[in-house]
């Protein structure tokens, strides 16, 4: 399997901070230093303006470089705007290896599915997967499915891809919880999956199974998975109770459904990050 990832994606941080470089170091250090999946490491490429544009407002864009915090957990950093270019390049290039048969992962941050068409909040700044799915349907996908597993709904998603031709969003969060969306399916295409603070972990699974029984019966061409690791029961930021167990299973779950998928880290803020990473990717492999 090729996994995209960038040591330079760990050049911004704040003190105290969640979304911190070690997610993506300890994580890289962890698939190094096992032998049961083989990986290839690739960087990303570039990116043009023209490929944000299609999930973003060119203001959106230019606020990346005025040197003020966007909300009071998504700092403004130095090159902030470069950070958040490179993991969208990453996701563009996910989507064109899964459309040529490669097994994808992007390892990279900042995250992105809470970013909206107009704004970046949530520890995100630009939405990589929002922009990826609108590359591929920009050339030669029909049918593209968003399969959200992170235990935050992915707004940013839903807000760019509502009643898109050709898109149609899954996500399974957590309800309530930040940032406050995500309890009813909404438009066409945008179908929510909320599930209870600390519900049991068979409810958990029951509702992904569903979620991914939905997306199955919409027949996609191609799909792009938030991966996100922060419904293990012991992240700090949310209620969700699944194991590493489970992220194993979700790999398995998509790799069975035989559609070509790529992933892109979004969430997971627990120490065993590493591992729920490794487990998801066993699965997928
Ligand atoms: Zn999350």
């Amino acid at each position: 399997m090729k996994i995209i990832t960038d040591e330079k994606c760990t050049g911004y941080s704040r003190f105290g901070h969640p979304e911190r470089p070690a997610r993506i170091t300890a994580t890289i250090e962890r698939l190094k230093n096992q032998n049961e999946i083989s990986i290839e490491w690739i960087t990303p490429a570039k990116i043009s303006d023209e490929q944000i544009l299609r999930a973003h407002t060119p203001e959106m864009l230019a606020r990346l470089k005025i040197p003020q915090d966007f909300d009071s957990d998504t700092p403004f950093f130095e090159n902030i705007s470069e950070f958040a270019r490179a993991s969208v390049a990453a996701a563009i290039d996910a989507t064109n290896l899964a459309r040529n048969g490669e097994n994808i992962f992007s390892l990279m941050r900042p995250p992105g599915h809470h970013a909206t068409r107009e704004k970046s909040m949530g520890f995100c700044y630009l939405n990589n997967i929002a922009v990826a799915v609108l590359e591929a349907l920009a050339t030669g996908t029909k049918k593209i499915a968003v399969f959200d597993f992170d235990v935050h709904h992915g707004n940013g998603t839903e807000d760019i891809l509502l009643n898109r031709e050709g898109a149609t969003f899954f996500s399974v969060h957590q309800f309530p919880a930040y940032p406050g969306t995500g309890e009813k399916s909404v438009g066409k295409n945008c179908f929510n999956y909320p599930v209870a603070p600390s519900a049991p972990r068979e409810t958990y699974l029951a509702t992904l199974a569903r979620a991914l029984g939905d997306l199955k019966n919409f027949q996609p061409d191609l799909i792009a998975v938030s991966a996100g690791f922060d419904a293990y029961a012991r992240d700090p930021l949310a209620q969700g109770t699944l194991l590493a167990e489970d992220f194993h299973w979700l790999g398995q779950e998509l790799r069975l459904l035989k559609i070509p998928f790529f992933s892109l880290l979004e969430g997971g803020y627990s120490r065993e990050l590493p591992e729920l990473v490794l487990a998801y990717l066993k699965g997928v492999e």
